[in-house]
């Protein structure tokens, strides 16, 4: 296990030497531990991201950077299957999840590499000009210094979406990644030296969010700060950025929902409603976590709901079969357990699951809950529990299925399930929310935009909407008029 920092290249201790646990979410037992990176450690990443900016890497083509990105790819396919052990080792999902993962994250730097090739062919776009005396063209310059704050539910996905567009862009990068799953980033730092990127290109700091990750998003050098996380936390970057104006990108919560219409076919419903609350144990910013049945074919979905959910098979996320592992920490458990509480005192009916599984007496296993009928303002149905707990609730009619889906303070997902496609379109307009599925929850693409309104976030990932992330449009606007501009004269 790496307990150093990755800065400018080297893998160096920490400026005051302390270390944070690493926990195996499935065993409670301590697998290692990381370097808690201080105010000092993220300077010198920053000023090492900020010399490599300036430095040749600064004037790169989208061409060179394209294949540091294919040679990252490359490198963590190398370890791909050793990746996702150690995913699940550190955040407790299913190896399969952990798998798909870690090809996802590769796909990501393959992708970004595509992108970045086309940014060759668009620089210094001529723009045409209403004014003939004058000729413009627009260039893309990379952001300068990113500062990348990233959460535990999918570490190393997580890291490769904000890593490979700022890479591509031509930005240079602090990358914090959560405390709870450190390892994973730490094994990108790796691939990055392997893979021969130049020094103080791709830095990582592993520490506390109110240690390193305030230092980092308070810090005068870096120009972007990109963010993946809770809303709290969002805020406070928010705040941060706003000292000195910096580029921001905001990915933080959701409380999405899932509207099945009485037309839709039962068992796909309940295929893709499992789906969408009890993959990564719903810790998924975009679960469809709340589910509105319309009245007609509420009993018949909900009993079909139940007895499926009690067919998943829960335990260590490297046992093979498993469906469901273990939440990330102690504290994710306790706060989910609590809302558990919380949601039977508010009068929700508990309707499955809701407890510790009876043969596992260690590790943070929780059966997939769902509870029925919590009222429209509890916190139940409002807050976002970032576990596997779904809450249902019936509607009448399309009107009231999308004044209870838009009536939440997030706005990040949405899925609506019906046979007849023009409702299903319509419901899909109407829902506001930066993604919306229909007929299916949660798949999710490199080349699609990812993100939300409301306080699910500021701007957008994936795709060219990711790219653009780490850019600055520049104009560029020449006077080439025989005739004197003669304004004074
Ligand atoms: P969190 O906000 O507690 O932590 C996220 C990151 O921020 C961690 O790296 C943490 O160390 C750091 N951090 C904490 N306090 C900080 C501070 N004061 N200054 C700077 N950095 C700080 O969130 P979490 O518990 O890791 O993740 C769960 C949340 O993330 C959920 O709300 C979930 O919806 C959201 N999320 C959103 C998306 C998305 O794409 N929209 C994806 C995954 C997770």
């Amino acid at each position: 296990m790496r307990d150093q920092l990755y800065i400018n290249g080297q893998w160096v201790s920490p400026d005051l030497g302390g270390h944070l646990q690493v926990i195996d979410p499935a065993t409670e037992h301590v697998i290692g531990s990381v370097a808690a990176g201080t105010e000092e450690d993220i300077d010198n990443a920053v000023r090492a991201a900020r010399a490599a900016f300036d430095g040749p890497w600064g004037s790169t083509s989208g061409e060179q950077r394209a294949g540091w990105l294919d040679s990252l790819a490359d490198a963590l396919e190398q370890d791909q299957a050793a990746l996702a052990e150690l995913e699940v080792r550190d955040n407790g999902k299913p190896l399969p999840e952990a798998q798909w993962d870690v090809a996802d994250a590769i796909g990501c730097f393959r992708f970004y590499a595509g992108l970045a090739r086309e940014l060759d062919a668009r620089q210094d776009e001529p723009l045409a000009l209403a004014d003939p005396r004058f000729r413009c063209h627009v260039r893309h310059e990379p952001v300068g210094v990113a500062g990348q704050i990233i959460p535990w539910n999918y570490p190393l996905l997580m890291a490769a979406w904000k890593v490979a567009p700022a890479l591509a862009a031509g930005a240079t990068v602090v990358l914090k990644p959560s405390e709870l799953t450190p390892l994973s980033a730490l094994e990108l730092a790796v691939a990055a030296e392997r893979s021969g990127l130049p020094p103080g290109v791709l830095n990582v700091v592993t520490g506390l969010g109110a240690e390193a990750g305030s230092a980092l998003s308070a810090h005068p050098g870096v120009d972007k700060l990109a963010f993946t996380g809770s809303v709290p936390t969002g805020a406070k970057i928010m705040s941060a950025a706003a000292h000195d104006i910096k580029n921001i990108s905001l990915e933080l919560g959701g409380k999405s929902a899932f509207i099945v219409f009485d037309d839709a076919d039962v068992e796909a419903a309940v295929e893709w409603i499992l789906f969408g609350i009890f993959w990564n144990q719903g810790q998924v910013c975009s679960a469809t976590s709340r589910l509105l049945v319309q009245q007609g074919i509420a009993p018949r979905l909900l009993e079909r709901l139940v007895a499926a959910t009690r067919q998943i098979t829960i335990g260590p996320g490297l046992e093979p079969g498993m469906l469901l592992g273990p939440l990330v920490s102690a504290g994710q458990y306790e706060k989910v357990l609590q809302m558990i509480a919380r949601g039977e005192a508010e009068g929700a009916r508990l309707i499955s699951g809701g407890r510790r599984p009876k043969d596992l007496d260690r590790g943070y296993f929780l059966q997939p809950t769902i509870f029925d009928q919590p009222a429209e303002d509890s916190a139940l149905w409002r807050d976002e529990i970032f576990g596997p707990v779904l809450c249902v609730r019936r509607f009448t009619d399309e009107a009231d299925a999308l004044r209870q889906a838009n009536a939440s303070r997030f706005g990040l997902a949405g899925a609506v399930m019906s046979a007849d496609p023009a409702r299903a379109t319509r419901v899909a307009n109407g829902l506001r929310a930066g993604i919306v599925w229909i007929n299916c929850s949660q798949p999710t693409f490199v080349e699609a935009p990812w993100g939300g309104m409301k306080q699910s976030g500021i701007g957008r990932e994936l795709g060219r909407w990711g790219l653009e992330n780490y850019l600055e449009v520049k104009q560029v606007t020449e006077y080439v008029s025989a005739e004197p501009w003669g304004w004074y004269s």
